[in-house]
């Protein structure tokens, strides 16, 4: 199954839901930082939520940036997705090992640890807003809610789910999110709760063979729901270029900039997202030097 992106609402305009299926989004991931499966299911975990938050983007140019900065071996996590849901992202320590948790699963909640979770929105002409909450289990899904709840105000559902195989590949992965609309009753939020806490993790509905409108489906029975019709191709994705990472190494500053050409003569940055190695030579950096403040 490709990877795809569905939404849908109800006809009576209570509920709102998106269904992303993100195996071969995962797969880049995981290709690109040669990642163990704890990094691949916490970073996976949060790519999806954020394909799902590109939805919701209005500009091409708008994106939205996760970061869950947590004290775990992880160290930081983070996801970046544009109103294309292209994703892109990184855990610092991709090669964290920890024994199953008691559930027998892997232990991204110890893996990511405490502290904090900021939610950066870069919405076209307007300076960025951040909202931040404190991390509640590091599981991701419970986390994303919980920012939600308290620094959006949108009672919000979410499921995200990663396995991965021995291979260390992503056999599956995927999740949803189901947010409720102002007006809507105690009732629906009740009937929601519900069929989350009780629908099997997506993992599973996914080795099922259930496709994302299928689990749309299930997941709002006894909703009368309409699907949009376009449904999107979510990607893993980088930005950078020799352009990019050159206004980067610029913006570090003249006083910087001084030190490395006296020292080294030559500058080499990876790009934390793809791993891609950039190089400025001492004339390209003198010439930078010019521009820089
Ligand atoms: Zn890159």
């Amino acid at each position: 199954m490709s990877d795809i992106i569905i939404r849908g609402q109800s006809i009576d305009g209570t509920i709102r839901v998106f269904v992303a299926i993100t195996t071969d989004l995962v797969n880049d991931a995981q290709k690109t930082h040669n990642s163990f499966p704890i990094a691949t299911a916490a970073l996976g975990r949060t790519l999806t939520i954020a394909a799902i938050m590109g939805q919701n983007l209005k500009n091409e140019k708008d994106s939205v940036t996760i970061q869950f900065r947590g004290d775990g071996p992880l160290g930081n996590i983070v996801a970046v997705t544009d109103s294309k849901s292209e994703v892109r992202g990184y855990a610092v320590n991709p090669f964290v090992e920890l024994p199953l948790n008691k559930k027998g699963k892997l232990d991204v909640g110890k893996a990511v640890g405490k502290g904090e979770l900021a939610v950066i929105y870069d919405l076209d002409l307007k300076e960025p807003y951040c909202g931040r909450v404190p991390i509640v289990t590091g599981e991701i899904a419970e986390d994303m809610t919980y920012y939600f709840a308290k620094s959006d105000q949108i009672p919000t559902a979410i499921g995200l789910g990663v396995l991965v195989g021995t291979d260390n590949k992503a056999i599956s992965a995927g999740g949803y999110m189901i947010q409720l609309m102002p007006g809507a009753s105690e009732e629906v939020a009740g009937t929601i709760e519900d069929k989350v806490r009780n629908a099997p993790p997506i993992t599973e509905m996914l080795e099922k063979g259930m496709s994302a409108e299928d689990i749309l489906f299930f997941l709002t029975d006894g909703f009368d729901m309409m699907i949009q019709n376009q449904t999107v191709e979510p990607k893993y994705k980088c930005k950078c270029s020799q352009k990019r990472m050159r206004d980067a190494v610029i913006s570090i500053g003249k006083e910087e900039l001084k030190r490395i050409i006296d020292e080294d003569g030559k500058c080499e940055v990876e790009c934390q997202f793809c791993d891609n190695r950039y190089t400025f030579d001492k004339d390209e950096l003198l010439k930078m030097y010019e521009l820089a403040k």
